[in-house]
């Protein structure tokens, strides 16, 4: 196994990435907010195959919170956490405060338009600026050769991706498939949030997610049809509120009303006062 280190200082992540390139080694990176699960191991895994060195970054970035979210009560386990990336073969974790990352008198921010007033974003105001934000900040601390994303979050890679071609940022962006539990649901961080009645409950995402997907590969092109039919296997389940159901064109996330290109169908819904997330894409 390999010695993994760990720190919050910006100049010791600068200095071993620094010392890594001198020797000609290529770096991976992974950005993600802690207690971590097997959808997180994938993209470290991927990362380690890739790349000579592999930087985790643990964070739990308040930028990317709405004033009524979950910021206070997210999961945090970092000794866990550490295990499984050194489990893993990751070489850093980079655990950094707020207050080594945001100044008091912080005030320079990315903020991307079109992708991010979409789906998520509506919701979620200020989701999309403070991750735009924060990733800028992590790629320039790690300066890493790829970094790697969760399908998952599949608004945040089209954002990611689209931001690092905008912004012309020297980093190659890997989008890695969603992990799943056994029964079906999405592996989420989140999902501790749930009770057993709502695990149970919670089923019914990945369930309209199947749903959906089948009718598109049965040639289903009418968007406005699909979402009806996932919304009412959705509706069938009183614990779910839905925020949205949508298909989006998958470069441009503008909602489409024919699949005639690539697409993203996503949903948000809540289950009890959890916020769960799903999606399928297709090439078709
Ligand atoms: P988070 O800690 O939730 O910010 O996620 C960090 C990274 O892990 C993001 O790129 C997510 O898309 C990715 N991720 C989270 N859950 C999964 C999953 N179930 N499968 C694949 N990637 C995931």
């Amino acid at each position: 196994m390999n010695f993994m280190k760990i720190t919050g200082k910006i100049d010791e992540i600068r200095a071993q990435v620094k010392a890594w390139k001198k020797e000609g080694l290529s770096v991976g990176f992974v950005p993600t907010m802690g207690y971590l699960h097997e959808g997180h191991q994938s993209l470290i895994a991927r990362a380690v195959k890739e790349n000579d060195r592999v930087v985790v970054s643990i964070f739990v970035n308040p930028m990317q919170f709405g004033p009524t979210e979950d910021l206070a009560s997210y999961p945090r386990d970092l000794d866990r956490d550490s295990a499984l990336c050194e489990a893993t073969g990751a070489h850093m974790i980079f655990h950094p405060e707020p207050e080594e990352m945001y100044a008091p008198d912080f005030c320079s921010y990315v903020d991307m338009s079109v992708l991010t007033e979409e789906l998520c974003g509506l919701s979620r105001p200020v989701h999309f600026r403070g991750v735009c934000t924060v990733v800028t900040k992590l790629f320039n601390i790690a300066c890493p050769d790829r970094a790697y994303f969760g399908q998952k979050d599949a608004q945040q890679l089209a954002i990611i991706t689209r931001m690092v071609r905008d912004l012309n940022m020297d980093v190659e962006v890997i989008g890695c498939p969603i992990v799943r539990e056994d029964d079906g649901l999405a592996k989420s961080s989140r999902n501790t949030y749930l009770t057993p009645t709502e695990r149970k409950a919670a089923l019914v995402l990945s369930k309209a997610i199947n749903f959906g997907e089948s009718l598109v590969k049965d040639g289903e092109t009418d968007c406005k049809k699909i979402i009806a039919a996932m919304t009412e296997l959705i509706e069938s389940e009183p614990l779910a509120k839905i925020d949205y159901i949508k298909i989006v064109d998958a470069l441009s996330m503008e909602q489409i009303p024919t699949i005639d290109r690539p697409i993203l169908c996503a949903m948000a819904v809540y289950i009890g006062n959890t916020r769960l997330i799903d999606n399928f894409t297709t090439n078709l």
